[in-house]
């Protein structure tokens, strides 16, 4: 224990360690569990703990792998169509009988499907080939070559070899070999136990009635759900406050039960943080903080000789420290020989910004290409679970350096061995009526990826032809028109279409009774008594809202880039409209830009500012799939039967728009 730890109200981060230095000591302090003995019944998804050898050959007897004929290959080597050969019919040999008697010269004997070769014959001829002149004759019309129609003794697996390894995930086939082999019971690894606590006040469990400013306890059914997929005994053992006796003597109690304790919550350095104070006094700390981000809060002590690993709250974060620290840690126990994720490489879609310093761990989703994979970081922050709903996998980039240029190699780890590869993938700008098309799509069975990055990274994905569709509405400050500036401004006239969307009003977004009287974005400029709440750069709002601010900035003649500095909340970002009226509900901000029928959803006041046209980009190699058909037959079919404050369809709508 270091002395007067007791005491501090703030915990620092003295020595942060490398993530892989980390989990090589911890690899080398939990041991493999012990055995024990399942039938094969229940062995699925189990580790095994032995080699298994063959106690047979498979198959056991050379079989006949048709029904037909058991004969001597030489006796009918001219045989064909115009000059049959006739051979006398010995006997039957039936599937599961021992065969008694011998093909001689110019003999055969009837086998089935299965059946043992009898002695002397080398091949099957096929009961379609021949024909019963009568009881004791047959005519053979085609010739056989030496094994052919043979399943010799051993082909499958010989007597003695080694069929499965210790360490092997005991799999649907595994269980076929097994079974053939005549093994009903195996020998595996037991399973881990491993109980989980999340701890903070803020929480309350899902299925309670929500309260004001709790929050649902993700982790503890993040944590679960991963760790039974691993194939571990896992119990959620609930939510502990901020309390330091009640998390000590539940945790003590756990090491009494459990291989492994995870909890989640209060690793930080705030004052309400008491985890690590509470391994610290009841067992030793061994990493305190990982050089990674996210994740720097993770904690990893020894209590009563039972491991237990304090994730940081933020379920993103806590999601991937189960996958870089705690996955492998299991797998250790469980006896897996391969700790490693299985990985693709993929190019990076866009420039990366690194934090200096650590390892930043991204999840990424993959698309496919021509020619390989392409990388799409989705991290928005660590408590934004849309940062890995999306994910395929992650890459893990050492902030070397400032940022990693698009195009760069990255080796993807991915979240399960298969990647699903959706049927179509939208990128772009979100929109609920995109959303409904999509949700569409699914029901009648296509899997849809959904990447919202906004409406610029949309357009140059289709143009990449990563992308199936993109929805944008991008304004061109010059002409005033939207997105058909764009397409020609990359040269991409030849490569996409241009199809119709629709138009969409857009405007201010304020509480419910505009407390703060606004009318409109002179005010935002001007006024320096109220908040705002941005959009990320690259997304159409932004552009449009960049746009609008200049040219009020033009007539009352006030320098642009000052003036967005005195502007309160101008570099607050967020991602989606959603989150613009979110924060205006919860009082963060008092105005920001958004569509209409979000402002309208969440009963908030709206004042129009601007009518934009939202458009959806095809690449032209695309136009012609079966999805992008549908998805375009679902656009016009909703024109007529959506409504949406501010959402209006033309005439067009659904139609390719001449560039
Ligand atoms: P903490 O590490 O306790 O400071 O938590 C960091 C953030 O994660 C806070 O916003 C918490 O409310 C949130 N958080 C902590 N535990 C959970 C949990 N089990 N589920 C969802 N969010 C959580
Ligand atoms: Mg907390």
């Amino acid at each position: 224990m270091i002395p007067g730890v007791l005491n501090m109200s703030r915990v620092i981060f003295h020595e942060l360690r490398d993530l892989a230095d980390a989990l090589n000591l911890v690899l080398s302090l939990v041991n493999t569990l012990p055995t024990e003995i399942v039938s094969i019944k229940r062995s699925l998804g189990r580790i095994l703990a032995e080699d298994i050898r063959a106690p047979i050959s498979l198959p056991p007897f050379d079989r006949s792998s048709v029904d037909g004929y058991a004969v001597r290959s030489p006796d009918i080597a001219s045989a064909d169509e115009h000059k049959p050969i006739k051979l006398r019919l010995k006997g039957h040999v039936k599937v599961g009988e021992t065969p008694r008697l011998e093909v001689n010269d110019h003999e055969a004997i009837e086998v089935d499907t299965g059946a043992a070769i009898p002695p002397g014959a080398d091949s099957v001829v096929m009961e379609e080939y021949t024909s019963r002149e009568n009881e004791n004759t047959i005519i053979v019309y085609r010739s056989t070559s030496p094994g052919e129609n043979v399943f010799y003794t051993g082909t499958d697996v010989m007597k003695d070899e080694l069929v499965l390894t210790r360490g092997t995930r005991i799999g649907i086939k595994e269980i076929s070999i097994l079974s053939s082999l005549g093994i009903n019971k195996v020998k595996v690894y037991m399973k881990p136990r491993i109980a989980i606590i999340s701890t903070g006040r803020e929480l309350i469990p899902p299925g309670s009635s929500y309260v004001p400013f709790k929050i649902y306890d993700t982790n503890s059914y993040m944590i679960y759900s991963f760790l039974t997929t691993l194939g571990c005994h896992a119990e959620i053992l609930g939510i502990i406050p901020d309390d330091y006796d009640k998390l000590s003597s539940s945790i003590m109690k756990a090491c009494e039960f459990y291989d492994l304790i995870i909890t989640s919550g209060g690793t930080s350095a705030g004052k309400e943080d008491i985890v690590y104070r509470v391994l610290n006094d009841i067992g030793n700390i061994i990493v305190h903080g990982l050089r990674t981000r996210p994740g720097k809060p993770t904690l990893i002590a020894l209590v009563n000789k039972k491991l237990v690993i304090g994730l940081p709250g933020h379920p993103v974060s806590a999601f991937m420290i189960m996958h870089v620290l705690v996955r492998p840690i299991v797998l250790k126990m469980m006896g897996c020989r391969r700790l490693n994720y299985p990985y693709i490489r993929a190019k990076l879609s866009r420039k990366l910004v690194l934090r200096k310093g650590y390892l930043n761990i991204i999840p990424v989703a993959l698309i496919r290409v021509n020619d390989g994979f392409i990388a799409y970081p989705t991290f928005k922050g660590s408590g934004l679970l849309s940062s890995i709903i999306p994910a395929d996998g992650f890459i893990e980039v050492e902030g070397n350096k400032e940022f990693l240029p698009a195009n760069t190699w990255v080796e993807v780890k991915l979240f399960s061995d298969k990647i699903s590869l959706p049927d179509l993938t939208f990128i772009g700008s979100h929109c609920l009526v995109t959303d409904k098309i999509l949700s569409s799509l699914e029901m009648k069975g296509f899997l849809i990826r959904r990447i919202y990055v906004g409406s610029l990274e949309g357009l140059k994905a289709c143009i990449r032809g990563e992308a199936d569709i993109a929805g944008i509405h991008l304004l061109h400050e010059d002409s005033g028109q939207y997105n058909v500036p764009f397409i020609k401004l990359y040269g991409a006239e030849d490569k996409v279409v241009l199809i119709r969307g629709f138009k969409r009003r857009q405007g201010l977004v304020v509480a419910k009774g505009n407390p703060k009287s606004i009318t409109n974005l002179k005010d935002i400029l001007t006024r320096n008594d109220i908040r705002f709440v941005n959009r990320n750069k690259g997304s159409g709002t932004r552009i449009l809202l960049d746009i609008l601010l200049r040219s009020i900035c033009k007539e009352e003649g006030i320098d642009f880039n000052s003036a967005i500095k005195r502007i309160k909340g101008y570099s607050w970002e967020v991602f989606t409209h959603t989150a613009v009226a979110s924060a205006i509900l919860h009082g963060k901000a008092d105005v920001g830009i958004a569509v209409e029928y979000v402002a309208r959803l969440m009963s908030l006041d709206f004042i129009p500012i601007a009518v934009e046209q939202y458009d959806y980009v095809i690449p032209r190699s695309k136009l012609s799939t079966k999805p992008v058909q549908q998805f375009l037959a679902m656009l016009k079919a909703i024109k007529n039967n959506l409504r949406l404050p501010g959402v209006e369809f033309t005439e067009d709508s659904g139609e390719i728009i001449e560039i």
